[in-house]
């Protein structure tokens, strides 16, 4: 267990995507938390150098020190643009010895203390095993969903039931062998379990994490008591110890926020309660320019007020005249502060790819979803978002249309069905907010988090 009083805790991050930005406000959150201990940050360079915000706002003379491991990108390298695996399997290959060395580093930057707990993302399983080696303590975070982190606790199981290759017509299944998940289709499900290349990097990563993650001392998940109870119950029979701390957005110190350069607040603040949508899809997807074009389309047929997080490349797939036609209420920047507009009063919707980021910073704001999701976890979070919880609806046949988006945007915003989700989605975000308060349960979590890792 962790040396008591005098701990150093190493923290591996998954240096993709929006993965690390979690691990480190969770690295800020324990150090304060346990300011007699040491928490050494590992992660590849590139990756520290997109939480520069975050990582220079921790205070000099704190308890974290930030190592930088490299992502095993040859140099002069080009990453194939259409293979987004490949960045991937080019730190894993490298990264088992890069981490041990940061590791030594970092023993040797804290004054010869040895690490007495490895916390990871739980993308990093063999971090588990380096965890074994040293006889301390693993502590994996999981940033995504419950329901995407059960079908990968399945992948055996389902495996066996639909095999690697389900055949088209079992994509239409419901998921009813995992009892709560019956009102989801196999087709919801991540891609390499039963479809998909079962062999790619990153179906192997999670098949491995699976098989490694009932090992782990303390399971960290980013969800919160009463979001859904049946999956919390499952997890728990798969790992020897889990703890919700989630919505971990509210329960760890947030980095400083760029400034609102394009006025959205401002601008949201002139219009009225629930009417606003909100569009966005995270930090790496974006719609089909087809799917964009209908999109614009469908807001301009709509008449709704519209705030669009779209980058300069995805703007010139809009149709002509577009911004001209709707300038006046509409909004279509490449950067929005999301968690301001989301606790905004006059945002009534969020059209979303369903990053698991995005769901629980929706539920927090109390708006209903309307799901365009793409890959990995999305889909699976988008069926649960709107046939389980029923807090937000899809496209009608998956993908955007101009009339699949009218009938959206009515549905969530003008109509009865939006406002059941929207009192819906009222009451999870109350439990979000009692979750992570003083006494909550997320909070009282982070606590016996803190104790797991520094052994008081
Ligand atoms: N985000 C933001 N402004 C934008 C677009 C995205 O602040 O204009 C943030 C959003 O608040 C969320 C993250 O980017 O925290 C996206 O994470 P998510 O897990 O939803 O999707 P990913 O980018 O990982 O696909």
């Amino acid at each position: 267990m962790g040396s008591t009083g005098n701990p150093h805790v190493a923290l591996i991050a998954f240096p993709f995507s929006t993965h690390a930005a979690p691990l480190f406000s969770l690295t800020a959150a324990l150090a304060a938390a346990a300011p007699s201990a040491t928490f050494s940050f590992i992660n590849s360079a590139r990756s520290n150098a997109s939480l520069a915000r975050a990582i220079s706002a921790v205070p000099s003379g704190a308890n974290i020190r930030v190592y930088d491991i490299s992502d095993g990108c040859p140099e002069g390298y080009v990453l194939p643009v259409h293979d987004p695996e490949e960045e991937v399997r080019l730190f894993l290959e490298v990264a088992a010895v890069n981490i041990r060395e940061a590791m030594e580093k970092a023993v040797e930057g804290a004054g010869g203390k040895r690490i007495s707990c490895i916390v990871s993302d739980a993308f990093i399983w063999f971090a588990g095993k380096m965890a074994e080696e040293m006889r301390v303590p693993w502590v994996p975070l999981w940033t995504g969903g419950p329901y995407s982190l059960a079908a990968h606790m399945y992948t055996d199981f389902l495996r066996l039931k639909f095999g690697e290759q389900a055949t088209p017509s079992r994509l239409s299944e419901p998921l009813d062998c995992i009892p709560y998940m019956s009102g989801l289709q196999v087709r919801e499900l991540p891609e390499g379990i039963v479809f998909g290349n079962s062999n790619s990097v990153f179906a192997r990563l999670v098949h491995s994490m699976a098989k490694e993650l009932p090992h782990a001392t303390t399971v960290a998940l980013n969800t919160f008591h009463g979001l859904d109870p049946a999956v919390d119950a499952d997890l728990d029979t798969k790992f020897k110890h889990s703890l919700s701390i989630g919505p971990l957005h509210l329960i760890t110190p947030q980095p400083p926020q760029p400034a609102d350069s394009y006025g959205c607040i401002q601008w949201l603040d002139k219009q009225d309660p629930a009417t606003v949508v909100y569009i966005s899809f995270g930090t790496i997807m974006s719609l089909p320019p087809p799917e964009a074009a209908a999109l614009a389309e469908g807001l301009e047929a709509s008449g709704v007020p519209f705030i669009w997080s779209l980058k300069a490349a995805g703007q010139a797939y809009l149709p002509s005249g577009f911004l001209e036609r709707t300038g006046g209420r509409g909004l279509v920047v490449p950067w929005v502060p999301q968690l301001k507009v989301l606790n905004h009063s006059a945002v009534g919707a969020f059209v979303t790819h369903c990053g698991w980021n995005s769901v629980m910073e929706s539920v927090t704001g109390g708006v209903p979803m309307i799901c365009r999701p793409f890959l990995g976890d999305q889909r699976l979070n988008a069926g649960v978002v709107s046939r389980v919880w029923k807090i937000g609806a899809g496209f009608e046949g998956g993908i955007v249309t101009q009339g699949a988006a009218e009938k959206a945007l009515s549905l969530v915003l003008k109509e009865d069905g939006g406002k059941a989700m929207r009192e819906r989605i009222g009451k999870l975000r109350e439990m979000a907010l009692g979750a992570t308060k003083p006494g909550g349960s997320s909070r009282n979590n982070l606590e016996a988090l803190v104790e797991v890792i520094c052994g008081y």
